[in-house]
């Protein structure tokens, strides 16, 4: 008996913990979806900023299939090819010289942390405990990373939170300057808040960090799982400032679709993960490697990554023109292909509402809180798409306007 799946099934079978839209795509092709119907829709979603080189890219595909027809998975009790690969292209291409994968962004986070923890009690002590992260920062759901993050909903509810963990104001030096010490440990932050509203850290902010951690003996962990793999117009978003992390975490768009990430640390740091202090069974897989490493290497290229600076700027300029019709933005901002535009005052709150209507006209959009509208397409989406999926949204604003 077969049975076509559809959007009750979502609320008789799965946990209630998502409110998915109602239509379910069924087809993707570059920036292009199709549903169950076969509407079409442009997609300036990228499955929250995953989906780095669209949908069913060829070189993602033709990666997927010769590694499926090799080998999947070993687990950690060998080693192998994709994975070492994966590996030292990522060492090369930035500040790490070693790298530990896993499969989420989440995972990486919690990775890092456990690492900082680990080399404080190595080289320092026990006391040097203390995490200092920023409100509104999204870290992950595993529980350390939603206690690390700074929006206190994710981790409330669940009974007690592990400890030594400090919030300060997010481009907010002096807020950092009150709570770091001898016994600070590491400090992590996103180069550009993503899922706190596209919020780009200043460069005076995030080298404030990188000192007042060289002064305090801590650790400098850089969250990339949104920003990075070329994201931000360079493969990772800590070479558009100059700065420097000891730990710098990936996931969403290094394997184009495929669930990966990776945390990339200094030799010096990375020490402290010796054998057995931690693990993760799917770490390395060669399938996920196999595409990451396609991915990488096809992003990591001047063509790709000035093709995103360029395209950043079309985006801005569509932006501008729909809120020059309709001034329904405060401020539109960004980096790369990661871009917010936060409500005006007058729709404070109703960027949420844009997305059923944008739906209707054909376009999946994303928002950062129920205050900014985000856009994280494809990084090569091609032109004629953004200039489409633009007139969608024009289309969709208007109703929201309209229906004041
Ligand atoms: C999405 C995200 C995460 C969590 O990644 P998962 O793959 O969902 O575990 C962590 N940090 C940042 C900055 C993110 O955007």
């Amino acid at each position: 008996m077969s049975h076509t799946p559809s959007r009750q099934d979502f609320d008789h079978y799965m946990t209630p913990n998502y409110s998915p839209q109602q239509v379910i795509p069924v087809r993707g092709e570059g920036s292009r979806l199709w549903d169950q119907e076969g509407r079409e829709y442009i997609d300036f979603a990228g499955g929250i900023a995953v989906n780095s080189l669209g949908h069913c890219h060829p070189v993602l595909v033709d990666a997927l299939k010769a590694q499926g027809e090799k080998l999947w998975h070993l687990a950690n009790v060998f080693t192998n090819e994709p994975a070492l690969n994966l590996a030292k292209a990522l060492v090369e291409r930035t500040f790490a010289d070693k790298a530990f994968l896993c499969s989420s962004g989440g995972e990486a986070n919690e990775a890092a942390l456990k690492l900082a923890r680990r080399w404080a009690v190595d080289h320092h002590g026990e006391h040097k405990d203390k995490i200092i992260s920023f409100y509104q920062s999204f870290h992950g759901r595993t529980f350390f990373t939603v206690s690390v993050g700074g929006q206190p909903k994710y981790s409330q509810g669940f009974g007690p939170v592990p400890g030594g963990i400090l919030h300060a104001t997010y481009n907010d030096l002096e807020s950092v300057r009150a709570l770091v010490g001898d016994d600070t440990c590491a400090i992590m932050v996103e180069p550009m808040q993503g899922e706190g509203g596209i919020v780009p850290g200043t460069q005076d902010f995030l080298q404030g960090l990188r000192d007042l951690c060289d002064e305090h003996q801590a650790l400098l962990i850089f969250d990339e799982v949104q920003t990075g793999v070329g994201r931000s117009g360079e493969l990772y978003a800590y070479k558009n400032y100059g700065i420097t992390p000891d730990i710098l975490t990936s996931a969403k768009s290094l394997g184009g679709g495929f669930p990966i990430g990776a945390m990339l640390a200094t030799d010096a740091v990375a020490k402290s993960l010796a054998i057995g202090t931690h693990g993760s069974t799917y770490g390395g897989n060669a399938l996920a490697s196999a595409v990451a490493l396609a991915a990488v290497e096809f992003i990591d290229t001047p063509e790709v990554l000035e093709g995103v600076k360029k395209r950043h700027d079309l985006f801005r300029e569509h932006l501008e023109t729909i809120n020059r019709k309709y001034g329904v933005f405060k401020e539109i901002r960004g980096m790369g292909l990661l871009m917010g535009a936060q409500m005006s005052d007058a729709f404070e709150g109703r960027a949420k509402d844009i997305l059923p209507l944008a739906i209707e006209e054909g376009l999946m959009a994303l928002i950062a809180g129920p205050n900014v509208l985000r856009m994280a397409p494809s990084l090569v989406i091609p032109e004629a798409d953004i200039a489409e999926g633009m007139a969608r949204l024009d289309r969709a604003i208007g109703r929201l306007v309209a229906a004041e």
